[in-house]
């Protein structure tokens, strides 16, 4: 077996998505039913895990400012940042404080806002789009990535523009029909529509943050 990403032989196994983003529920019910792994090379599975931790947080802060995260028990997450904060400051890039409220609330909290590391975040979702695309097909991806379309980085559904409506309608009839896969839903599920030269990700994390990712083959 060699390596998903390059085709260098294995020396070890990756999982797509990252194992650490698969918490358990509040009430101690795991969700890590058939993880998918892909085998890996030494280079694209070490210097990993600082950028798995990355992507973590990200979801994590979405889903947490959208407090949807519901039935997830994300406080042991909370409790490690408030240990270690070190770990997680190199996250944070040009912190400023402000002051929010929730539309259902009167009085504004403060909290702080910062910038995305985007080159960091689409080369790990490019990874995650070539793991699965290595796990359905058995072959390296060659090709360009695009990521079409994010929700997770949308602030509204006004940021949405006309490319990316036309687009996730397209997605949508194309997809009809074509079930989800993965195990643990509530964390990831994913949808891999084949179209031509083109491979459509549909990938979910926690039941909302949902991206649609165009692989052409070239
Ligand atoms: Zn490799």
């Amino acid at each position: 077996m060699n390596c998903y990403y390059c085709g260098k032989p294995k020396t070890s196994y990756e999982h797509v998505p990252p194992k650490c983003i698969f918490f358990e529920n509040t009430d101690g019910s795991i969700n890590r039913n058939g993880l998918i792994t892909v085998p890996s090379c030494e280079e694209h599975n070490s210097e990993k895990q600082k950028d798995d931790e990355y992507f973590r947080f990200l979801l994590v802060m979405s889903i947490h400012s959208s407090g949807v995260h519901g039935t997830l028990n994300i406080d042991k997450f909370f409790r490690a940042l408030n240990r270690t904060p070190h770990v997680f400051s190199s996250f944070i890039i040009n912190p400023q404080q402000v002051f929010v409220k929730h539309e259902s609330q009167i009085e504004y909290k403060p909290t702080i806002i910062y910038e995305p590391d985007i080159p960091r975040y689409h080369k790990i979702i490019k990874q995650i789009c070539i793991g699965l695309f290595f796990h359905t097909y058995g072959t390296v991806f060659s090709g360009h990535i695009d990521i079409a379309y994010d929700g997770t980085m949308s602030l509204s559904d006004q940021m949405i523009n006309d490319n990316q409506k036309e687009l996730i309608n397209t997605i949508n009839i194309l997809g009809k029909g074509i079930p989800f896969l993965g195990k643990n839903e509530d964390i990831f599920k994913y949808k891999l529509i084949d179209n031509c030269n083109k491979v459509y990700l549909l990938l979910v994390f926690y039941q909302t943050n949902e991206m649609i990712i165009r692989m052409t083959r070239t």
